[in-house]
């Protein structure tokens, strides 16, 4: 990893333009909510946003046309959270094969490395750690964790 120091609102402002011109922007409502504090990781800014366009493609292709995905950031006491929501939730049986390489619920269009490759990348690489909640009231909640600078 190329390490240096990045305000979390530029990973969002990123992530918010890769967005800009996707297929999906005219169906569902991709709803990115800055931080009002300052912010700034040690990390690499490039794997992070691999992380994130990964949890927000997720989140889009399971929210039916006119529903909304939602990123929000939360401050922990030394840590700083990444998380995105979807409405849909994930059944059990899923849920427990989700960071599994390969799996897929996405008959012949999905390859099943996307979970993978966040958990991978998030965790292996950035030494943060990628986890998910999900729950039939509150939806699915993707989130990445990093160690604050
Ligand atoms: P792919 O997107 O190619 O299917 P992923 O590894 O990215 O593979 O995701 C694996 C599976 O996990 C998906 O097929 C889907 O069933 C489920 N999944 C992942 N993220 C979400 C989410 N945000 N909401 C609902 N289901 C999800
Ligand atoms: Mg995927």
């Amino acid at each position: 990893p190329l390490y240096c120091t990045v305000s979390v609102n530029s990973l969002l402002d990123a992530l918010a333009e890769t967005f800009e011109g996707h297929p999906s922007a005219s169906t569902v409502t991709l709803d990115i909510a800055k931080t009002d504090e300052q912010l700034t990781l040690l990390t690499d800014p490039a794997i992070v946003d691999r992380i994130l366009v990964n949890m927000v493609t997720n989140a889009i292709e399971a929210t039916d046309p006119g529903g909304a995905v939602r990123v929000f950031v939360e401050r922990g006491d030394n840590s700083v959270s990444l998380s995105v929501w979807n409405r849909k939730p994930i059944p059990h049986d899923h849920a427990l094969r989700i960071f599994k390489r390969n799996f897929t619920t996405k008959r012949g269009l999905g390859h099943g490395l996307g979970t993978y490759s966040m958990k991978f990348f998030g965790e292996k690489v950035l030494g943060g750690s990628v986890d998910f909640t999900t729950s039939d009231k509150d939806g699915t909640v993707f989130r990445l964790t990093l160690t604050q600078s």
